[in-house]
């Protein structure tokens, strides 16, 4: 009988030590992942975000993840300098493209009139 307490006594200690590793180990992966969520909230624009989300994929790999953004972006079979749909920084669809003439060259620029974001070509 007495054995019988004690093995479950010494059973309690290795089964709540063993648990309290795993839910060290869970903190861990929760904070880790905090942490990630934090740099991707920080690094990557709304807009960015959201191409992302409404993708509905599990797995997405960068080349996947440049095509779409490249799909969102850029107008596929457009002649233009700069074919741009909406701003690389911040998604905004309202670009303003100018092209002066200076020193003998045309310059084409975009704008993006939401942010400080531009671009140029010759
Ligand atoms: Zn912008």
């Amino acid at each position: 009988m007495i054995r019988t307490i004690i093995g479950g006594i010494i059973g309690y200690f290795i089964s709540s030590y063993f648990n309290n590793e795993s839910n060290k180990k869970l903190e861990n992966e929760i904070k880790n992942l905090k942490q990630d969520q934090y740099k991707l909230n920080k690094y990557l624009s709304e807009e960015t975000q959201r191409v992302i989300i409404n993708s509905k994929k599990e797995n997405m790999s960068v080349k996947e993840l440049n095509e779409i953004l490249y799909e969102k972006t850029i107008e596929e079979n457009s002649l233009a300098p700069l074919p741009y749909k909406c701003c690389l920084k911040c998604g905004n669809e309202n670009l303003k493209f100018s092209s002066p003439f200076y020193k003998g060259k045309t310059y084409y620029i975009a704008n993006c009139e939401e942010c400080e974001w531009k671009d140029w070509t010759s």
